[in-house]
């Protein structure tokens, strides 16, 4: 009889361990379900593929964000922006001040409210979706699946942002530190967001950072403003939002009732496109059919200098979507580098470098502090180009002539080296 009893028990407990095993196995596990792991079970659920996305919130849930997209995007998603059913504000003008001086700058974007937006992408992803599961710890099992809050699947998608658990396996290398940032979206009383707005609904106000080591914005969405700042050095970020919430004020761009919920700013830090993050891109199995991956803000790929994070999460989203249904996940990586959005964050990245290395060679030796005319309009020429060039990397525009930009950087690279090596020499003489 115990003989039977232990039996019938064993027997039950592997019956019941074979069905748990085949009900939660997936070809696919998401970890984090914001715009980069939603894009990437978009395009997964649309080839068949058995996904489930896990969260530890539950959405809609809150992101800090101001909500702007740069147009490309819905390329991307392949949806138009008049087929999304949450509000979305267009606008042709972006209103910027740069060292005291404004200017409207005709470009194109939308803004959306991530709290919509990131609900309505997940909820169309077709993916199976769990909610509320902080994921920890991370295991493989015998029979080389990955197991996650009682899931398991070959493929497992680090989507989980700056902090993602996945990031931990992938190990991206970080050579430089992440961006701080501030933001808050409050209602406010749509006549007086009318009446302080600088343009029309939806137009963004960019406030540039003297040194340009961030700007902040404060954008009217009818009956909502998002207001924020972002530095290059995190520990900037409270100092600079106070300098930018004193000009919105001095400007009358903010509704006079608005103290409190501008006292209510909430932070977060992330990496800008860094190319050495591609390294922690994918950890594929040796025999190809599966592995871990990161996506979106869990490897670092907001665009260098505007610090735009939407539109690379959905790009690196689809693009290991892509390389899983076809078989090749090991092409993620190189899709990744070579995507036209990407190869330009490499450009911008480089530039960005460059200009920073010669300033800092040039600084003692011309000081741009001169008060004759001739450098007066040339440094207003030259706020007028930095405006325009913010406006117009907000508006997502792609790098003009790029082959013309990678032989230029090329010979800024030999400049940089040789004034390098010059000054190296006086130095010794
Ligand atoms: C203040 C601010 C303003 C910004 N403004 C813009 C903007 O206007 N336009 C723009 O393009 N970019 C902007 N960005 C950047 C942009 O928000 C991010 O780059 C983008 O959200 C990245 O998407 P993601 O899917 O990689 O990560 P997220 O959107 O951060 O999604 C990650 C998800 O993972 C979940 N998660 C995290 N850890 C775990 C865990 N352990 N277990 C389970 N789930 C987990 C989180 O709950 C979250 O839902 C801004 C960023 C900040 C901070």
């Amino acid at each position: 009889m115990g003989e039977w009893l232990a039996h019938s028990v064993s027997l039950g407990i592997r019956t019941a361990c074979a069905r748990f095993r085949t009900m939660s196995v997936h070809d696919v596990i998401v970890v984090g379900g914001g715009p980069a792991g939603s894009t990437c079970a978009r395009f997964l659920t649309r080839a068949g593929l058995h996904v489930a996305v896990v969260d530890r919130a539950r959405f809609p849930r809150v992101k800090l964000c101001s909500g702007w997209l740069s147009p490309t995007l819905w390329d991307v998603l392949e949806m138009s922006p008049y087929d999304y059913p949450g509000g979305r504000w267009e606008w042709l003008t972006c209103h910027v001040r740069y060292g005291g001086e404004a200017r409207a700058i005709p470009c194109h974007g939308w803004f959306v409210r991530r709290f919509e937006f990131d609900d309505f992408l997940l909820r169309a992803s077709g993916a199976e979706l769990h909610f509320g599961v902080s994921v920890g710890e991370i295991e493989r099992d015998g029979d080389g699946l990955w197991s996650v809050a009682g899931l398991r699947a070959r493929h497992l998608v680090g989507a989980g942002g700056t902090h993602c658990p996945v990031a931990r396996l992938c190990e991206p290398p970080r050579p430089m530190g992440p961006v701080g940032v501030q933001e808050h979206e409050f209602r406010a009383d749509p006549a007086a967001v009318a009446r302080t707005r600088l343009g029309r609904d939806g137009e963004p106000e960019l406030f540039l950072h003297d040194d340009l080591s961030g700007y902040s914005w404060n954008v009217p969405k009818t009956d909502w403003l998002n207001v924020g700042s972002g530095t290059v050095d995190p520990k900037g970020v409270r100092a600079a939002w106070q300098i930018a919430r004193a000009s919105f004020r001095a400007a009358g761009h903010l509704p006079s009732d608005a103290d409190a919920a501008l006292d209510a700013m909430k932070g977060y830090s992330y990496y800008l496109y860094h190319p050495q993050h591609l390294r922690g891109a994918a950890r594929v199995d040796a025999d190809g059919k599966g592995g871990a991956y990161l996506v979106g803000d869990s490897l670092g790929l907001a665009q260098p200098i505007t610090a735009e994070g939407i539109l690379p999460a959905t790009v690196s989203g689809r693009l290991l979507a892509e390389a899983i249904v076809a078989g090749a996940p090991a092409s993620y990586p190189t899709r990744l580098a070579t995507h036209p959005v990407l190869a330009d964050y490499q450009r911008v990245f480089r530039l960005r470098e460059t200009a920073s290395s010669l300033r800092r060679r040039f600084s003692h030796a011309s000081p741009l502090r001169s008060t004759s005319p001739s450098n007066d309009l040339l440094s207003r020429g030259s706020r007028h180009a930095v405006s325009k060039g913010f406006a117009w990397m907000f508006s997502g525009a792609r790098l003009p002539v790029p082959r013309l930009i990678d032989l230029a950087l090329v010979a800024l690279d030999g400049a940089d080296w040789w004034l390098g090596r010059h000054r190296a020499s006086e130095g010794r003489t």
